[in-house]
C-alpha cells in the first residue's frame, strides 16, 4: 500500500499559503518529512490524519480516499501528534484500555492481551500502574507509540517526534519505530536533519508550503556531490560571505564558523570540497528556493 498525495493545498484565513500544490508518492516504510519551523509540515500531517480540511487536492492511501472516506482513514490511523496536550491523570495501563475500547476491541479478554502486549513492546510494563502525567518526555513518546499501534494501523503519523527527548530516550525511541514493520507507512516529520538520515528510507524537503525534493537520501546526497565547498572563516567575514557566494550552512567549530557553500566549480580563495551532509542538502534546498522566490 501506497500514499499518494497530489495537488494539495491549504491557505488559512490570515492569507498564509501552509500547502502549495504537493504532489508526493510515500511508500511503506519510514519516510521523512523534512522542513524547517513553519514549512507546513503539521498542516500536511494533520490533513492526512482528518483532523483538519484541504482546501483542494487528493490523497489516496491504497483505494481508501483520504480527505472523503475519513472514517475509513480513521481506521487504519495511527497517530501520534507532537503534543498530547493534557496528559491524563490516569495509568498507562487505563488509557491503553480506554483507548481500545474506543477503537472497537470490545472483547474484554482480547483487550486484556491487547494492551498487556502493547505495554511490553514499548517497555513500559513495569510502569503501567504509574500515572501518564508523571511520565518523561521518552515514556510519553513511547506511549504514544502504544497507543497508535492499536487497531493495526496502515499509516502511521508522527509529527515532531524527539523534540525534548535526551538522547538515551531518543534511541529507545528510533528502536521502537523502525521495529513497527514494512508494511506500515510511517511518515515522521521532523526539523531534525540526523533523524532523517538514521531512520528514513526516503524522504520529502518542503519550505513554505512547497515540495523541494523527494526521494532517498542517498540520492540527494549523490544530487550534491562535488559541489559543497568548505572553509574556516573570521566571525566578521560572514556577511561578505553571505553575499558574494551561495552559503547554505555556517556552523562554529571551537568559536569559528566554518562554512560550506554551494558552487558547481572550485570557488577558490582557500575552499575545499566537502563531502554533502544531508544538512547541506537541506539548507541548499532551502537556500534554492528562497532564490528562486527572491529572483
Ligand atoms: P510546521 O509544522 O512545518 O512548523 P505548520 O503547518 O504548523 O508548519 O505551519 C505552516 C504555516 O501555516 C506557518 O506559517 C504557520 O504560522 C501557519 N499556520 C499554521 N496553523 C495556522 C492556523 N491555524 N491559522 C493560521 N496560520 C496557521
Amino acid at each position: 500500500m501506497e500514499l499518494v498525495i497530489s495537488g494539495l493545498s491549504k491557505t488559512y484565513a490570515n492569507g498564509v499559503k501552509a500547502l502549495d500544490n504537493v504532489s508526493l508518492t510515500i511508500p511503506t516504510g519510514m519516510f521523512g518529512l523534512l522542513g524547517p519551523n513553519g514549512a507546513g509540515k503539521s498542516t500536511l500531517m494533520r490533513i492526512l490524519a482528518t483532523l483538519q480540511e484541504a482546501d483542494s487536492g487528493r490523497a489516496m492511501l491504497g483505494d481508501i480516499d483520504v480527505l472523503k472516506q475519513q472514517q475509513e482513514v480513521r481506521k487504519v490511523l495511527g497517530y501520534l501528534p507532537q503534543e498530547f496536550g493534557v496528559y491524563p491523570r490516569v495509568s498507562a495501563y487505563e488509557m491503553l484500555d480506554h483507548i481500545a475500547l474506543l477503537k472497537g476491541v470490545v472483547n474484554s479478554r482480547e483487550r486484556k492481551e491487547l494492551v498487556e502486549a502493547l505495554l511490553n513492546r514499548v517497555n513500559l510494563w513495569e510502569h503501567r500502574n504509574r500515572r501518564i502525567a508523571g511520565f518523561s518526555g521518552g515514556m510519553k513518546q513511547r506511549f504514544g507509540i502504544a497507543q497508535s499501534l492499536i487497531g493495526e494501523p496502515k499509516l502511521i503519523i508522527v509529527d515532531e517526534p524527539t523534540a525534548g527527548l535526551d538522547p538515551g530516550e531518543r534511541n529507545r525511541f528510533y528502536n521502537l519505530l523502525t521495529e513497527i514493520g514494512e508494511n506500515v507507512v510511517v511518515i515522521l516529520s521532523t526539523h531534525i536533519v540526523q533523524d532523517v538520515l538514521e531512520l528514513c528510507g526516503n524522504m520529502a524537503i518542503i519550505n513554505k508550503g512547497v515540495l523541494l525534493f523527494a526521494g532517498a537520501p542517498n540520492d540527494a546526497l549523490a544530487s550534491m556531490r562535488g559541489k559543497v565547498w568548505e572553509k574556516a572563516i573570521s566571525k566578521h567575514e560572514l556577511e561578505q560571505y553571505a553575499n558574494s557566494h551561495a552559503l547554505i550552512s555556517n556552523k562554529l567549530v571551537a568559536g569559528r564558523p566554518i562554512i560550506h557553500v554551494l558552487s558547481a566549480g572550485d570557488p577558490g580563495n582557500g575552499f575545499v570540497s566537502t563531502e554533502p551532509s544531508l544538512e547541506d542538502v537541506f539548507f541548499g534546498a532551502i537556500h534554492a528556493n528562497q532564490a528562486h522566490v527572491a529572483g
